[in-house]
């Protein structure tokens, strides 16, 4: 029987091996030659040669097919030192693959070169288990993971709607969470704001969500905007943001946020609730209309509807809220069909939806043909009544 070394030699004299300098000329060149990590996570996590594809050694076969669909394109593989890349060369060999070659010294030659590598960011061995049940969903897997922990959606309102989108945002891994609110928590709030508890009351609701969404998820970073969203601050708040979760309760913000956003380009899933009935909708800027294709202006003062503190179920946040991250999650993913040109209604004493068609109207002050977004004017409309 061959020891591993006498095996390895004979490997090598059937398959073909290349030098880090000939590999750094590939990678600089970006040549169409496909260069794969076989290395395990541990090894590849401490650094990777730029533009390498990671497939472990154990996976190489299985998934081979679909990283180099072509057999006669040119594959570089390398592991630490040169000997696992050159068995791994051997299979890929037998597998049909004519144009392999294994790295001579590894990753290890390369960075005693000199040679600059790249850092990836990967799960750790906790957010593994954490997401699991993601990154089991071919939809989102890996990948899309470490997509929502690198997003950064900004919440309007610590509230009914807030709480629970927050609350699933952050269970979810996304990354970071600023939130806009300068309320207090009050006892009032806690039948359905359940983002906040007994022993907060009286605290920034900022502070209060931030202490829950943490203790759902240390991955989680909050950003608290202890303040009222103006024409002065909103551009510079919302540009740090990939998307925008709106549970405002006032038009003047509604207005504010459709205008900055689509100066912005950023899209907004907003909500309403009110009594036992909640809407839903996204707006995409060009994906479909925006707020003011819906109502362009906001009404007079004085015809606005009573500000009388409207009352509302608890559950009814919740299950609009929800909607919301849904929402949210599928568009910083990219995956599904958006609520972008629907309007969903969820009627909670009668248990049902109702979709509506919504259109982009040409006409549209903000996003109508021929309007130059850069130019539009933020306007801070008068809050509608006098709060009592
Ligand atoms: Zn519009």
């Amino acid at each position: 029987m061959p020891s591993y070394q006498s095996y390895l030699k004979d490997i090598k004299k059937t398959i073909s091996e290349t030098d880090v300098q000939a590999l750094k000329k590939v990678v600089e060149l970006r040549n169409g030659t496909t260069v794969i990590d076989v290395r395990e996570q541990d090894e590849y996590v401490q650094g990777y040669i730029p533009g390498a594809r990671w497939i472990p050694r154990g996976y190489l076969e299985q998934r081979i097919e679909d990283a180099v669909p072509e057999r006669d394109r040119e594959v570089i593989l390398y592991c630490a030192s040169g000997n696992r890349s050159a068995l791994a060369a051997r299979s890929l060999n037998e597998l049909g693959y004519t144009n392999v070659k294994s790295l001579t010294g590894g990753f290890t030659a390369w960075k005693r070169a000199g040679l600059h590598f790249d850092l990836p960011v990967v799960l750790d061995k906790e957010q593994q288990i954490r997401y699991s049940r993601h990154t089991m969903l071919p939809e989102v897997g890996e990948a899309g993971q470490i997509k929502l922990l690198k997003s950064r959606v900004l919440l309007l309102g610590a509230g009914g709607l807030g709480a629970p989108s927050s609350m699933y945002l952050a269970a979810a891994g996304v990354g970071t969470l600023g939130m806009v609110d300068d309320d207090v928590v009050d006892l009032s709030n806690l039948q359905r704001q359940i983002v906040h508890a007994q022993e907060r009351i009286g605290m920034p609701k900022v502070e209060s969500a931030a202490q829950t969404l943490k203790g759902i998820n240390p991955d989680v970073k909050v950003v608290p905007h202890k303040m009222r969203l103006t024409s002065d601050n909103i551009m510079s708040i919302l540009a740090d943001y990939d998307l925008v979760v709106d549970g405002a309760d006032n038009f003047p913000t509604r207005y504010l946020l459709n205008d900055a956003a689509l100066k912005l380009g950023k899209p907004v899933i907003h909500a309403s609730i009110y009594r036992f009935e909640g809407q839903l909708t996204a707006f995409i800027p060009d994906a479909g209309p925006c707020y003011r294709c819906l109502y362009p202006s906001p009404p007079p003062a004085d015809m606005a509807p009573s500000c009388q503190e409207a009352g509302v179920l608890g559950v009814l946040p919740g299950v609009v809220g929800v909607l919301q991250a849904n929402e949210a999650i599928k568009v910083l993913l990219g995956i599904g069909t958006s609520l972008a040109g629907r309007l969903l209604i969820f009627d909670a004493l009668k248990t049902k939806f109702r979709e509506l068609k919504l259109r982009r109207d040409p006409e549209c002050p903000t996003c109508g043909v021929g309007v130059d977004r850069s130019k539009i004017e933020l306007i801070d409309y008068e809050q509608f009544c006098a709060v009592g």
